[in-house]
């Protein structure tokens, strides 16, 4: 059985396939605690299911798309299972992650959207740098987001010493939400030279900051 908080049907708001039509599995719970995070909801409640009855709800929406995300989805075990059962089902699986877990021993079929903390997020030194080792420059994206220009720094500094920018399908700076001013943001990213990508969340942005299921 799996923890969830919610499972729903709307337009993937972030990383390289923002926009399209997508079903999201929001797990509940998560070891970190990220100062800025936007979905503390998800630390606690959650109702169980069977990963046949997560199906039901999934196969009902239609969509070819389908995001596994929390609070921390790899938190729990069998989160592994629902990723391999949705690939046997024939989705296209995106794992949204928060870094902390190992993604060792996720189907390869499913592409993986990594989290690096940087500082301000005060989870940091949680990291679990093996992780950038298992990217796949073909499917996987990593994402920083940015709440003032020591995180910028760390994000350039973390991109160049591990190579990321040849080592992943796209490197994702997203600002933190109503921390950092964004043509700032752009300004650094556009003088960097980075092959990186500014992203917002687009979901944001058409429902607002606080609502939630969409
Ligand atoms: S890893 Fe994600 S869900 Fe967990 S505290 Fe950080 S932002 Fe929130």
């Amino acid at each position: 059985m799996l923890r969830v908080t919610e499972i729903f049907r709307s337009i993937q708001g972030e990383s390289t396939h923002a926009g399209r039509p997508c079903t999201f599995v929001r797990l509940t719970g998560c070891p970190m605690r990220c100062v800025w995070c936007d979905s503390e909801y998800t630390f606690t409640g959650g109702e169980h299911f069977s990963i046949d009855a997560i199906m039901d709800q999934v196969n009902a929406f239609g969509c070819k798309l389908v995001e596994v995300t929390g609070g921390e989805p790899l938190a729990q075990k069998e989160a592994f299972k629902l990723v391999e059962r949705l690939c046997d089902d024939g989705y296209e699986v995106l794992i949204e992650t928060g870094g902390y877990v190992s993604t060792a021993g996720l189907d390869a079929r499913a592409k993986v959207v990594l989290d690096i903390k940087c500082p301000a997020s005060g989870e940091e030194p949680r990291n679990d740098w093996p992780n950038l080792e298992r990217l796949r420059a073909d499917k996987d994206e990593v994402k920083f987001v940015i709440a003032d220009e020591n995180d910028w720094l760390y994000a350039k500094r973390v991109i160049e010493e591990y190579d990321l920018e040849n080592r992943t399908l796209a490197v994702l700076i997203s600002p933190a939400w109503g921390l950092i001013d964004l043509q700032q943001l752009a300004a650094w990213i556009a003088s960097s030279g980075l092959k990186v990508r500014m992203q917002l969340q687009l979901h944001k942005y058409i429902w607002g900051p606080e609502v939630k299921g969409v």
